[in-house]
């Protein structure tokens, strides 16, 4: 027993119940790279037994995608998050951080350093040429990733479709309903601060426009806070607290006391920052760890208002963070089902992970592409063939989105509220210019 972090590891009574809910196993079928065969590692390196200069312990440890898909399917309530997050944080202490891993890391680090590597990247989404470019093999799939960030850009025509057919004869929508609908509200809507993060907020700034407009609809003021840093989840998955705890007080501080709530679009990100609490330790990070919901929550919870039908079929695929660390499950369906004629579908597999997880695709490209194989499947085999797959988070929506342009499938990924979003807008809710 333990009475340090790693304490959460505790419960394992070694039953074997999470192997089949474990990404890596299933695709390796090797015990080292299963939840009990990585806790026993964990016990090693706690013990010091082992230690980070252990090839073997390094390797299975690395390998682990931080999903966290063993947890719901625990029967004994172990908490292998924290207790990885012990053992990473112990492993960088003994032996540091890839080279690879450092850049990467250190460019989320600095806000100056992120907002112009995504800036060259969205001038290079904008030719056109990673779509034209994008395929099976590391480099076109890095391609097929930058161009599945855009998918609404490129479904105008399937969207000029949809507006053509999907608002007549509807009966809800016109201005006259919202501003009825506005009167009705009350004099003071909640407010709610807009979690911009990095990558969100040069790749997926469609996104974020789509979260605004959406919300503001359902009756919340949404305001644009300056100041915020990247979250600080992929230097918190490498075992970099230290990093992770400085950008997560920076965004405390940028955040706290200034709205209801602090809406996020991004699952990984979410999970973080419902976790400040413990990441950064004060009265203030707490308050405003639970003052965090995901974009499907806030929604959800007004029912969302109906819109426009969109005549499509819909797959939705969990995000790990979202359902296994925030343990959201619900609101994003209640969400998509708002959307009249739309005929939704929980994917098959959709509990397991797509290989995606943070920087683990650019770390580990070939087991994060053989678990993906499984997603793609999934997708192949769905009855009826989904026109797109919803998922709330970028990471996610890149990987499966170069997977299925990889895979020659016809089928797009996009952010549930974009759904919603177009909903609205054939709904003549609002226009959107310019996006
Ligand atoms: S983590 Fe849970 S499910 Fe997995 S072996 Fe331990 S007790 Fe069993
Ligand atoms: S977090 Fe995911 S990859 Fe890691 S052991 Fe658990 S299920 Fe397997």
């Amino acid at each position: 027993m333990s009475s340090g972090p790693y304490a959460a590891l505790d419960p394992c009574v070694h039953c074997g119940f999470c192997l089949p809910a474990c990404p890596t196993y299933l695709v390796t079928a090797d015990e080292g790279h299963s939840p009990r065969g990585r806790i026993v590692l964990m016990r090693a390196l706690e013990r010091g037994e082992m230690s980070g200069h252990d090839a073997a312990l390094v390797e299975y440890l690395d390998a682990c995608l931080g999903c966290r898909g063993c947890e719901p399917v625990c029967p004994s309530g172990v908490g292998y998050g924290r207790g990885l997050e012990a053992a990473r944080e112990q492993l960088l202490s003994q032996r540091g951080l890839s080279p690879l891993a450092r850049s990467v890391l250190g460019v989320f680090r600095y806000r100056a350093l992120w907002r112009s590597v995504f800036a060259l990247a969205r001038g290079l989404r904008a030719t056109r040429l990673p779509s034209l470019l994008s395929g099976p093999g590391r480099m076109r799939f890095g391609m097929g990733m930058l161009a599945a960030s855009a998918e609404m850009r490129e479904r105008v025509e399937w969207s000029a479709r949809q507006r053509g057919s999907g608002t007549a004869g509807h009966e809800l929508g016109s201005r006259d309903d919202l501003a009825a609908d506005q009167t009705r509200r009350p004099a003071a809507p909640p407010t709610v601060a807009l979690f911009r993060g990095c990558v969100m907020d040069l790749l997926f700034s469609h996104v974020h426009a789509a979260t605004r407009r959406t919300l503001e609809v359902n009756g919340y003021r949404v305001l644009d806070l300056p100041d915020q840093m990247c979250c600080g989840a992929l230097h918190e998955h490498a075992g970099d607290r230290e990093s992770a705890r400085a950008l997560a007080s920076a965004n405390v501080e940028a955040l706290a006391g200034r709205a209801d709530f602090v809406v996020v679009n991004s699952a990984g990100c979410g999970a973080l920052l419902k976790d400040y609490g413990h990441l950064v330790g004060t009265p203030e990070s707490s308050t405003l760890a639970a003052s965090v919901r995901d974009v499907s929550e806030l929604l959800a919870e007004k029912g969302p208002r109906p819109g426009a039908p969109l005549d499509i079929d819909v797959a939705y695929d969990a995000p790990c963070h979202l359902q296994h660390a925030q343990r959201v499950h619900e609101a994003p369906l209640a969400m998509l089902r708002a959307i009249p004629a739309l005929r939704l579908q929980l994917l098959p597999g959709s509990d397991r992970c797509c290989g995606s997880a943070g920087i683990y695709s650019v770390l580990r490209p070939r087991m994060a592409r053989k678990v993906l194989e499984s997603k793609i499947a999934d997708v192949e085999a769905a009855s009826p063939r989904p026109d797109l797959v919803v998922t709330g988070n970028p990471g996610c929506i890149m990987q499966i989105g170069a997977g299925l342009r990889a895979a020659k499938l016809p089928v797009r990924v996009a952010h549930p509220v974009e759904l919603l979003d177009l909903s609205y807008q054939n709904a003549g809710f609002y226009e959107v210019k310019g996006e």
